[in-house]
């Protein structure tokens, strides 16, 4: 604590990774609230895991009975709004409710004068008449505008907001009273018809601590406005980020744009209703950009492909060698017209016309709902892809689904930004100072290239707890390569290998594979020859309740992916599970966004391969560590942890060459890994469990 004190009162970054257990948050919170009170600060603390969102709460309200902070959770609008409006009609919304009191205070004010300048004129006096007949003028104006402010559309919890100061004085005793949930805000304000969310954001101000996710600090325009909300500038902010090996993936979604065709479809149609000079040309280049961008998909489609187009998003291949995309070159085959700079700026032009033009006819309650201006959104899209889809670091991306509703195929375009230091890089700098903390955020300088940042100080400590009631194994099962899954041979050695695993456990086995068809393979040839329930997690499936089935049974075995739901923000604590596998190096597969990922990491970072390495092997390692960490989550728990590759052993490290992943692991946790051949397995988890009586009887037979 003492470290990450002196770091951020030097106003410097600190990445801090600490196993599950030790207390990371609180080591983190506990200085950067320090720091945030001797120099009038605010502590904003972030997370994208739903789980770890409670665990704050919690932490926070611990430190709320020892210290006197006011602390706020706080979470995005849509989830908050009583009467589920979006963003641009709650503003009008407000506005225009904002704008009805204020009439119907100054009406009430003016009643006053003129009940008073009557009694005046009644007592005699002249000018006191001639006042008044001013003033009821001056009333019937404000009455006309109240008659026309309560035709238009307002919001009758914002309303109450304003109007209703006892019940809002009553609103921030309870906040502060202790740290509240969203859902408990919601509650509490649905109960007084108030608007939770808008007091919330007035509460923001000034407060010395802040939990919220992810977004609120990585999106640049979302940001700018919360630390408004704080009353902040910057540089009065200290963010602490959880989960931090996730914030490389949720800055490159928060820098990415897209535009979908059904936007340039309904910026069409809403010029066809338009009478403008500019619309002609606003609908040439649109319309050209949203043809090219159907014939990229379609040309893009084998036999077969289009009917096999699913719900979600699928990519389509569009990237040229030395040329620009497929999307770009459609584009440009496809328009036809005066210059396309110029006519999108005609579009642009009359979209910010049009969404005027809309926002005041929701104002004046001419509409029900605030329109979007599409014609405005296409063209700011098509500008950007034209004018920044060579920049480095960003990708161009076209991708294809099915309305489930419809069954139409459609498209979108995206500007994929490949670099997430494009918009962390901006907020480490401006921020006071900044902890980055995971059980998984090694090695420190990728992370610090990465992410952008810059005067880090770094700390590790990994499992506090007792080492001998723990065993950690890297098994020389054959390296299962991509190219290696399908050779009967391996599979038998690694189905051998998880079969003892099981057998030896007493209790539950977690098994991590490198995908779901994996994770199906080996629990369908374990069916056959355990006695343990083989739990299968699929895509799809609801992982938590799979997880409480599992954790109920005595002796079972879950096979699911590394890259599903349960490898991360979920923990399985004492008998939950006892024997974790991670059965392969779980390489993701590798598409066009993360090969242009990888290329633009090449570029961008010095040395060897640091595209692989970078954007696929140290994330895969990450990931494994953090399947690791699912169990011996207290000092009592005892349990086995299995690498079942060779590819992780320390003795294969010379032949494997570049193949071997063991260097990849932090020091502390290779010191930990145990080489063992597959046919030892059963003795050494027999003896570990063995030495600490957790069989329930005798032990299995090796
Ligand atoms: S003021 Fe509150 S309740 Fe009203 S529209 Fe906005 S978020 Fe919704």
């Amino acid at each position: 604590m003492d470290r990450i004190y002196n770091s951020l009162v030097r106003g410097q970054n600190v990445l801090f990774e600490g196993a599950c257990g030790t207390g990371k948050t609180l080591s983190a919170l506990v200085p950067a609230l320090e720091v945030a009170r001797e120099q009038d600060k605010t502590v904003v603390i972030t997370t994208n895991v739903h789980q770890q969102m409670r665990q704050f709460v919690a932490e926070a309200r611990a430190i709320t009975r020892e210290e006197s902070i006011r602390a706020v959770v706080f979470k995005g609008k849509s989830s908050m709004c009583h009467i589920d409006v979006g963003y641009e009609e709650c503003q009008a919304l407000r506005d225009n409710t904002r704008a009805l009191v204020e009439a119907e205070s100054d009406h009430a004010q003016l009643e006053q004068r003129q009940r008073d300048l009557l009694a005046e004129s009644q007592a005699g006096s002249e000018s006191a008449a001639d006042a008044r007949a001013a003033v009821m003028d001056e009333l019937e104006n404000l009455e006309e505008q109240i008659d026309d402010l309560e035709e238009a559309n307002v919001c009758d919890h914002y309303r109450n907001n304003l109007l209703d100061t006892e019940a809002t004085d009553e609103f921030f005793g309870w906040l502060f009273e202790d740290v509240r949930t969203p859902d408990e805000i919601y509650e509490y304000a649905d109960q007084r018809e108030l608007c939770g969310y808008e007091l919330l954001k007035e509460g923001l101000e000034g407060v010395d601590l802040v939990v919220c996710n992810y977004h609120h600090l990585l999106d640049p325009m979302i940001r700018e406005q919360f630390f408004r909300w704080l009353g902040r500038d910057p540089d009065d902010v200290i963010a602490v980020f959880d989960e931090a090996h996730n914030v490389e993936d949720a800055a490159r979604d928060h820098a990415s744009r897209e535009c979908s065709e059904r936007t340039f479809d309904s910026a069409l149609d809403e010029l066809a209703e338009t009478e403008d000079p500019r619309t002609d040309d606003a609908a040439n280049v649109l319309e050209a950009f949203r043809d090219a961008l159907v014939e990229t998909y379609e040309d893009s489609f084998g036999f077969g492909q289009r009917e096999s187009v699913g719900d979600n998003w699928e990519d389509v291949p569009i990237s040229n060698e030395n040329r620009r995309d497929d999307l770009t070159l459609a584009f440009l085959q496809a328009y036809s017209g005066q210059g396309i700079e110029g006519d999108l700026e005609a579009a642009r032009k009359l979209g910010q016309h049009l969404d005027e033009k809309y926002e005041e006819a929701y104002r004046e309650g001419e509409t029900a709902t605030r329109t979007e201006c599409q014609t405005l959104e296409a063209a700011a899209f098509v500008a950007a892809w034209m004018d920044e889809g060579t920049d480095q670091g960003l990708y161009p991306v076209v991708s294809v689904r099915r309305d489930a509703g419809t069954d139409e195929v459609y498209g979108q375009a995206e500007l994929y930004s490949c670099l997430p230091r494009h918009v962390t890089g901006q907020l480490f700098e401006a921020v006071s100072g900044t902890v980055l903390m995971s059980a998984t955020i090694q090695p420190f300088e990728v992370t610090e290239n990465v992410l952008g940042l810059e005067e880090c100080v770094t700390m590790a400590y990994g499992l506090q707890f007792p080492e001998d009631r723990r065993r950690t194994y890297a098994v020389e099962t054959p390296a299962l390569f991509a190219s290696a899954r399908d050779d009967p041979d391996v599979q038998a050695a690694v189905e051998e290998a998880i079969y003892d695993a099981v057998r030896m456990t007493p209790g539950n086995t977690l098994a991590f594979f490198p995908n779901y068809g994996e994770a199906a393979r080996y629990a369908e040839r374990l069916e056959s020859r355990t006695d343990a329930t083989v739990y299968l997690d699929e895509p799809g499936v609801g992982a938590e309740e799979l997880r409480q089935q599992f954790v109920a049974d005595e002796h079972a075995v879950c096979c699911t992916s590394l890259w599903g739901t349960l490898a991360e923000g979920v923990s399985f604590d004492g008998d939950d599970a006892h024997t974790v596998l991670v059965v392969g190096v779980p390489y993701p597969h590798l598409d066009d966004r993360a090969e242009a990922v990888q290329e633009a990491y090449d570029v961008a970072f010095e040395g060897t391969d640091t595209g692989w390495r970078y954007a696929v092997e140290i994330p895969t390692v990450r990931k494994t560590r953090q399947a690791l960490g699912r169990v011996i989550r207290s000092p009592e728990d005892v349990g086995v942890r299995a690498l079942l590759d060779r590819r992780y052993s320390r003795r294969a490290k010379s032949d494997l060459g570049t193949y071997s992943v063991n260097g990849t692991f932090p020091h502390e946790e290779r010191e930990e890994l145990l080489d063992l051949d597959p046919e030892k397995l059963k003795f050494a988890m027999m003896n570990f469990y063995g030495d600490h009586d957790r069989y329930a009887g005798e032990p299995p037979a090796p």
